[in-house]
């Protein structure tokens, strides 16, 4: 079975207080224009040999908490997916999922098989932009779907947005997040420029870190927890 296309054999960053592998899936049903991962987006690139992937894991088993699986989006894998995480969790190793949530229907699987311990959802706008950041027909629907799936499991979750001017105002920030009060954790990744951005670099702005800080102290009472990364 193949299914990844890239590997980071070690972070200390992507699974909040793990040390764990990162596998890249290629391919995704979104066009974020500022998606720095443009070549696994379009699907480029060579499949990495799972056997190698189960070595690999079996001999840092001692090393490593747990498994991150992202991508490009991991659950238009929906069997596969399902299959290989099956796998790894018989090795005895923490999984979390990477998602935009636009499959609900295996999330949900996934998290009443018990079979990842952490989910990462991006919400990438209010509900009534979507299509205007993530550049695709959508259903929004199944973002909802996912929301809430996420929230009323008792997995331990984030949901995050990546945020720039361009594409997000601060009123529009605020929004998104009222639109998921009462969450866990929400984190606001702050857009960093650079060569593999999707839509050429130079085209979208970052925001400050005051005025992160500034719509932090309107969101942070709608949340355990608010986080600025970047
Ligand atoms: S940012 Fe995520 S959802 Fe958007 S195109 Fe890139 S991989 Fe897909």
């Amino acid at each position: 079975m193949q299914l990844f296309k890239g590997h980071q054999k070690t972070s200390f960053i992507d699974y909040p207080d793990k040390i764990c592998t990162v596998l890249f899936v290629g391919g995704c049903n979104f066009r974020c224009p500022y998606c720095h991962n443009g070549e696994l987006v379009n699907n480029e690139g060579e499949f990495i040999d799972e056997e190698y992937i189960f070595d690999f894991l079996n001999k840092r088993r001692k090393m490593l908490d747990g498994v991150c699986i992202s991508g490009g989006e991991a659950t238009l894998y929906n069997t596969k997916l399902y299959d290989f995480i099956t796998r790894v969790k018989k090795l005895d190793y923490l999984v979390k999922l990477d998602t935009n949530g636009t499959n609900p229907e295996l999330l949900k699987n996934l998290i009443d098989n018990k079979l990842i311990d952490y989910v990462a959802m991006d919400i990438k706008a209010p509900f009534d932009k979507y299509e205007d950041v993530v550049n695709v027909k959508i259903d929004i629907e199944n973002i909802k779907k996912s929301i809430d799936i996420i929230r009323n499991s008792n997995i331990d979750y984030e949901f995050r947005t990546t945020v720039c001017k361009e594409l997000l105002t601060k009123e529009d920030i605020i929004e998104l997040a009222e639109s998921i009060k009462g969450s866990k954790r929400y984190i606001m990744q702050n857009f960093k420029d650079g060569e593999t951005v999707l839509a050429g670099k130079g085209k979208f702005t970052s925001y400050k870190g005051s005025e992160l800080k500034n719509i932090e102290e309107s969101i942070k009472g709608w949340f355990e927890e608010v986080k600025i990364r970047g």
